[in-house]
């Protein structure tokens, strides 16, 4: 990546000159180990970009999920429907906290609502929709299905930073909406993650889970339950804060990476654009295209052997009951998402892309699928 010319922003300048300053102070009073003062800092500007009440900074988008459950009162016994296109790492926030995940069937993005109805039962008491590639189930139905049952909603939005659904931002509908901060994530700091929630009496349980249950919050005294370390690491928001303030251009640079590699593959026989609909303002986090060619998987691990990274073909991506560290569950199949899944050819991109490398993978993409038998 340092030997190619980078599809740095402006911005990317401006952010790497005050995250040296940043880190060099940092280095400067080390050891401190009650700063967190970029920690904190970054809690308010997370809040701010994206119109919630309050951020709470973590160590991954993992740990955002387990802890936004588990101030959410989640735990053993528990049933929590998720969508059966999911990441194991959903699934594994859900088991740290002693609940079972119920694989609700999902295409195309959107839920099942019947399904979802279907395996309501009395021990649910979440709702976890996975905003895959930044697209969003019908999240007004599924707020209004949660109130009128008293069940939480907790988004993970780890993929759907500075997408807009009905105009307001992808994990801002529920109680908590979780998100991590990973390299390749449009907001990334090599690792971490954020909650963000409305709720002040959850948003200080984070805090307090994320911290060995040290802090206070409302009737939780300080030490009353134990906890996790999950801080955000100072160096890490360091970097985060930087890439905040220069979001926009970030997220214009993913959706124009997006809508380049897409318009390159006009010519490419058996794939088509999978569209979002217009109650998205979709933030382009992935060239998205439906493979009609046969064995559709077997044609994504192809484009990644030639160095086109996707979701199925280099990370495997499959639905939560065919996850072999997960068969123990006996999770229930998932007909729709597995097959919406298994015909999705979904790029990775990331912000060090170039028009030329983009055209590179147009060019691989559409050899393969021309002589692809
Ligand atoms: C990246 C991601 C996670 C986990 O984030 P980490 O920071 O790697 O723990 C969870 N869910 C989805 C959908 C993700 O894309």
């Amino acid at each position: 990546m340092s030997h190619s010319t980078p599809a740095a922003t402006p911005g990317a300048t401006t952010m790497r000159a005050t995250a040296l300053g940043r880190l060099a102070e940092l280095l400067d009073r080390s050891p401190d180990p009650a700063g967190d003062g970029h920690a904190r800092a970054l809690e308010t500007e997370l809040a701010d970009r994206f119109e919630a009440a309050h951020a709470v900074v973590l160590s991954s988008g993992t740990a955002a999920l387990h802890v936004a459950l588990g101030a959410s009162g989640i735990g053993d016994g528990d049933e929590v429907l998720v969508p059966g296109a999911s990441v194991v790492m959903t699934l594994v926030a859900i088991r740290l906290t002693g609940a079972m995940p119920v694989l609700v069937d999902s295409a195309c993005g959107d839920l099942d609502f019947d399904d979802l109805a279907a395996k309501t039962t009395v021990r649910t008491k979440a709702v976890l929709p996975v905003h895959l590639a930044g697209r969003c189930a019908d999240l007004a139905r599924l707020t209004a299905y949660c109130a009128d049952r008293g069940l939480r909603l907790i988004e993970d939005a780890c993929q759907a930073q500075g997408t807009q659904y009905d105009g307001r931002w992808a994990g801002t509908f529920g109680d908590a909406g979780c998100f991590s901060t990973k390299d390749g994530k449009l907001l990334w700091s090599g690792e971490g993650g954020y909650l963000l929630t409305d709720d002040a009496g959850l948003a200080a349980r984070a805090r307090s889970f994320a911290a060995h249950g040290f802090l206070p919050a409302p009737d939780q005294p300080a030490g009353s339950r134990l906890g996790h370390n999950y801080r955000m690491p100072e160096p890490v928001a360091i970097i985060a804060r930087g890439n905040l303030a220069r979001f926009d251009e970030l997220l214009a640079l993913r959706r124009r990476q997006t809508r380049h590699l897409l318009d390159q593959l006009t010519d490419a026989p058996g794939l088509t654009v999978i569209p979002s609909d217009g109650r998205h303002a979709w933030n382009g986090y992935a060239p998205l295209l439906r493979v009609e060619l046969d064995r559709p998987r077997e044609f994504c691990a192809r484009l990644a052997e030639r160095g086109v990274p996707n979701s199925a073909g280099t990370y495997g991506l499959t639905t939560a009951d065919r996850l072999p560290s997960l068969k123990d569950l006996a999770l229930s199949a998932c007909p729709a998402a597995r097959a919406d899944l298994d015909t999705t050819l979904a790029v990775v991109v990331h912000e060090a892309d170039t028009d030329a490398r983009l055209d590179e993978m147009a060019r691989i993409i559409t050899e393969e699928a021309r002589q692809w038998r």
